[in-house]
């Protein structure tokens, strides 16, 4: 069975408004380029968001209130007609020194085992040092994107690391590499 590539999208900062702790569906504020980056990305990878949620272990927010959040994300982009496979949510604080919070692999490597993925042409799109070394962890490509939290920690990163404006610049940039592979 072939093998399918991937994109790994984080979701504050890169697919909508990092507000901090969001609880519920009415603080969640989608960037206006999402949609377009996510339709160009999903013709030829399969679509994942993994989140670190350390305000469910920091007792700020809840698994319910979180789940419902990351429902609410998946059901305004499958109006959008933009379909996600799965969504990971690591609910834990750093301290807690868990096994899934980015930058681990637990669930890149999860998605890959259920989902048959091809790590060697995967993406992750994130807008903190920590994305990025979850894809250099996992051995696959990371793009990290200047919005959300992603200007404040930009000098954090190792040189080489590929820098986009925002999602729908970083998408680009993956549509232009793979065809320049093919
Ligand atoms: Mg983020
Ligand atoms: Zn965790």
């Amino acid at each position: 069975m072939a093998k399918h590539p991937a994109v790994f999208i984080d979701r504050d900062g890169t697919l909508i408004d990092d507000v901090g702790y969001i609880k519920q569906s009415s603080e969640v504020s989608f960037y206006p380029f999402t949609f377009e980056a996510l339709s160009v990305l999903q013709e030829h990878f399969l679509l994942f968001i993994i989140t670190n949620q350390s305000g469910i272990g920091k007792g700020i927010t809840t698994t319910e209130e979180v789940s419902e959040v990351n429902k609410f994300i998946l059901k305004i982009l499958k109006q959008q007609e933009i379909v996600i496979y799965d969504t990971f949510c690591c609910p834990h604080k750093t301290e807690d020194k868990c096994d899934c919070k980015k930058p681990k692999t637990y669930f890149i490597d999860k998605a890959q085992q259920l989902y048959n993925i091809d790590l060697s042409r995967s993406f992750i799109i994130g807008d903190h040092p920590s994305d990025v070394q979850c894809g250099l962890n996992a051995r696959i490509t990371p793009v990290y994107v200047l919005t959300g939290h992603g200007q404040m920690h930009r000098d954090e990163l190792n040189n080489g690391v590929v820098i986009c404006s925002n999602l729908l610049e970083a998408s680009k940039h993956i549509i232009l590499e793979i065809t320049r592979h093919e």
